[in-house]
């Protein structure tokens, strides 16, 4: 396979070669700039986007990361970092004329203090490797991403990322407590600690769910939690959406914080039970899995009142898991569907917004008159117990249009999210995805002081730019009242 770069000027190369020098002087093994490897890196999970990095360079310790961003700020280059490319908002994708700064090699568990329920990883250990580092104590890692088996730490701090047991166990920041962070002047500062309460400002929170703009993490502080004694799971058919919808609002209701509450419509249901045969029943419209743990008696108290509550709303069926591989077999469908819809089209968008979770029926009955009007078929997976709805929108790129409708029908279901009083992004960030309707809910004065916290961190807006703000003002017009004019013009956005 031929892979060609596109066509660059003396200068340009005469540039990039210097680039590619000096960080050869920082990490002598670790530069790629064949265009056949660099293929690998160039789109993260949001694959209608793609573009070959001008280099990718892929540091073990922090010192490196350290000069490579120290180098970079001198000179003037942007640089987009990366874990392991999973994101679904474009969060890692390479621009043409930055370098890809890849953690992936920072991929160790550094220590466990069983204790005090703290683990010191490096960013680019995936997700699910915490909890298997760990459970042979008896301890877990809380948030369970879906792309748990492959994501990094490092990009679930970047995105605040969510799972199912986020309901009762809060989402990456609510179980982070401390990062070591490098700054783009090559600064390296520890935000949080091993305790609970922060030291001074909260500048953890501000870094969780930046989307890699402010800092490259290069070390994670994780809370880890005990395994609870009992974990079961309840499998619930319902003959509508709107039943299942109910029937999720009633459990909130009633107090009870399940461990997870997810819901499926009847596509999502037919795509996931044709992928892994997890025995979901067909003829229902809707399926919800609660999940409940904690003591015997706590959930066996608990099942009964959400079996109670199932059945006053009309319940087709409720099956029980009875032991850990029923109940891993319950949610292997839920946990496969994003892939199980691979399997219905050739590409799809997964959209990711949230709503107050009275609103789910209507929102659902306008997502399916959008699928008329833009011809195009959805498939709804949600996390039901936090609001936050994951549309995936089929369609086919090699068809002309599909792509733009596809891009339309998306903006329209987040913009319905935000019109009902929700919020664009639930937990997949906003990327490109969604940067260019952040105006949607937020207007110029908000935008302008979230991007002064960019500029304390980067002010010259190297650190992956393009990404999260719709514009991007320069520093220093930004200390002045009005925001007008002195805009940077972001990249083009390569859409493939
Ligand atoms: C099939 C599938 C299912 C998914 N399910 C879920 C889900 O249930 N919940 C959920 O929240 N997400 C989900 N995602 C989205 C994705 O897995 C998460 O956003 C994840 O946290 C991204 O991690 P990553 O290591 O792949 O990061 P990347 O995709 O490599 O990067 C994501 C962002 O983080 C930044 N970044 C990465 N590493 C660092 C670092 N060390 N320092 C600073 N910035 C960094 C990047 O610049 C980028 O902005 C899913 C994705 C897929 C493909």
């Amino acid at each position: 396979m031929t892979i060609c770069m596109p066509a660059l000027d003396a200068s340009v190369l005469a540039r990039r070669d210097r680039i590619i020098a000096a960080l050869q002087r920082i990490v002598p093994d670790g530069v790629l700039t064949d265009p056949v490897t660099l293929r690998a890196y160039e789109c993260d999970a949001f694959t209608a986007y793609r573009q070959l990095p001008m280099i990718v360079v892929l540091p073990e310790t922090t010192a490196q990361v350290a000069a490579i961003l120290r180098y970079c700020d001198e000179a003037v280059v942007k640089v987009v970092p990366r874990g392991a490319g999973t994101s679904l908002s474009g969060g890692a994708l390479p621009l043409g004329d930055a370098v890809l700064l890849g953690m992936a090699k920072f991929n160790r568990i550094l220590s466990v203090d069983y204790e005090s329920g703290t683990a010191v990883v490096q960013p680019g250990v995936t997700n699910l490797a915490v909890t298997r580092a760990v459970e042979g104590k008896g301890f877990y890692y809380a948030p369970d991403p879906s792309s748990q088996i492959a994501c990094s730490i490092g990009g679930n701090v970047a995105e605040n990322s969510g799972g199912v047991h986020c309901l009762k166990y809060g989402l990456t920041t609510n179980n982070v407590l401390g990062v070591e962070l490098v700054l783009m002047s090559g600064e390296v500062v520890r935000l949080g600690g091993n305790e609970l309460e922060p030291r001074g400002l909260d500048l953890l929170g501000v870094v969780v769910g930046s989307e890699g703009l402010l800092g490259v993490v290069t070390e994670v502080t994780v809370r880890i939690l005990r395994t609870p004694e009992v974990v079961r799971a309840l499998l619930i058919g319902f003959p509508s959406v709107e039943q299942g919808g109910q029937c999720v609002a009633d459990v909130i209701a009633a107090g009870i914080v399940p461990a997870g509450m997810e819901m499926m419509d009847q596509p999502a249901i037919h795509a996931a039970e044709a992928f892994v045969h997890a025995g979901y029943p067909l003829d229902v419209k809707a399926l919800l899995i609660v999940e409940v743990d904690g003591p015997q008696a706590e959930c066996d108290h608990l099942i009964a009142e959400i079996e109670s509550i199932a059945a006053k709303n009309s319940a087709a069926c409720v099956y029980i898991s009875n032991s850990e591989t029923e109940r891993l077999k319950f949610w292997a469908g839920r946990k496969a569907a994003f892939p199980a819809v691979g399997d219905l089209t050739p590409d799809y968008l997964c959209m990711d917004g949230t709503i107050p979770r009275r609103c789910l029926p209507r929102v659902l009955r306008r997502i399916g008159e959008l699928s008329a009007k833009y011809g195009l078929r959805v498939v709804n997976v949600f996390h039901a117990g936090d609001g936050n709805l994951h549309p995936l929108i089929l369609y086919d790129a090699s068809q002309p249009g599909e792509l733009d409708r596809a891009e339309e029908f998306g903006s329209d279901i987040l913009r319905l999210c935000v019109e009902v009083g929700g919020v664009l992004t639930g937990e997949h960030g906003v990327g490109i995805e969604k940067r260019d309707l952040m105006p949607v809910m937020f207007n110029e004065i908000d935008l302008a002081h979230q991007q002064r916290v960019k500029c304390a961190f980067d002010p010259s807006l190297l650190l992956n730019p393009g990404k999260v703000f719709p514009q991007l003002h320069r520093c220093a017009e930004l200390g002045r009242v009005h925001v007008h004019g002195g805009k940077v013009p972001h990249p083009e956005l390569p859409r493939f």
